[in-house]
């Protein structure tokens, strides 16, 4: 079953200096319980894919389908997580797992049996009573993931959101999420600029070119998991990997000389 479905999406931004095609002619099925990774440079349009996904911003043409339903805008059929935790900081933990069950007018006990759930599983409990700015980078960002797994998201949409981590910190989130993965079968369209951490995760490594960004590469990893970075077939698609995004990076590199020599 197809859970995202992008057919010949274009977006073009007006900017000050013309036109800036951010993407052009995007063709991508996501099949429902994928993990995919959306790779490629700065600049190279992976924020603009997801936020079209996500219904928070409109392609220029093309469209894309959630299931097979039009994505208009945005909807808790798909769940974002953002690499800043966009969490209310006037509210405790608990109450901001809780806050999309509210809205969605759930009865008290059903909130509380979910977050309850929610709070255990992602080793949240000593801190329901906190407010985010008493937690690590880390625990705000598995409460960012506890809220989206809340409203029982079929797709989770993830944009760099471990980016601003320490490597340990990174390493246990991403074995969680898999864990939440696997368990709810959730389909993850998961943004990154880091190659490694998409040979660990995805089912299928989507790389870009930079603009205008297009599929340069669809490549699906096979590995088993738990995976092993250091395991030679883990290092032969990482480095298969890493000469597609370094084609790319000097792209980008070149166009901003030519940008600064005709300044
Ligand atoms: P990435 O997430 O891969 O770093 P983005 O999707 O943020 O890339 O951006 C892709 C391109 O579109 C960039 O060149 C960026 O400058 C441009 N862009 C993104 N958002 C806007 C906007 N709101 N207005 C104008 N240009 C934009
Ligand atoms: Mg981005």
């Amino acid at each position: 079953m197809t859970a995202i479905h992008i057919n010949a999406v274009n977006k073009v931004f007006a900017s000050q200096g013309g036109e800036v095609v951010a993407l052009r002619d995007i063709n991508l099925e996501i099949a429902s319980g994928e993990f995919i990774c959306l790779l490629g440079p700065s600049g190279c349009g992976k924020s603009t894919l997801l936020n079209a996904i996500a219904g928070f911003s409109h392609p220029t043409s093309g469209r894309i389908l959630a299931g097979d339903k039009p994505v208009v805008d945005p909807g808790p059929d798909r769940g974002m997580v953002f690499q800043e935790y966009a969490l209310f900081p006037w509210m405790t933990i608990e109450k901001n797992i809780a806050f999309g069950l509210e809205v969605a007018g759930r009865s008290p006990a059903q909130i509380k049996e979910r977050v309850d759930f929610l709070l255990n599983m992602l080793k949240l409990q000593d801190f329901r009573a906190r407010f985010p700015k008493e937690l690590s980078g880390g625990m705000r960002q598995r409460v960012a993931i506890a809220r989206v797994l809340a409203l029982e998201s079929p797709v989770m949409l993830m944009d760099e959101p471990f980016g601003a981590l320490d490597a340990l910190t990174r390493r246990n989130l991403q074995d969680e999420l898999l864990k939440i993965w696997k368990e709810f079968g959730t389909t993850i369209v998961f943004v990154t600029h880091s190659i490694e951490e998409s040979v660990y995760l995805a089912d299928r490594t989507i790389v870009m070119t930079y603009r205008p960004g297009t599929i340069k590469r669809d490549v699906p990893i096979t590995l088993e998991r738990p995976r092993d970075p250091a395991d030679p077939e883990f290092n032969r698609i990482k480095r298969m990997l890493g000469e597609l995004v370094m084609e790319e990076q000097q792209r980008h590199e070149n166009a901003e000389r030519l940008t600064a020599t005709a300044d």
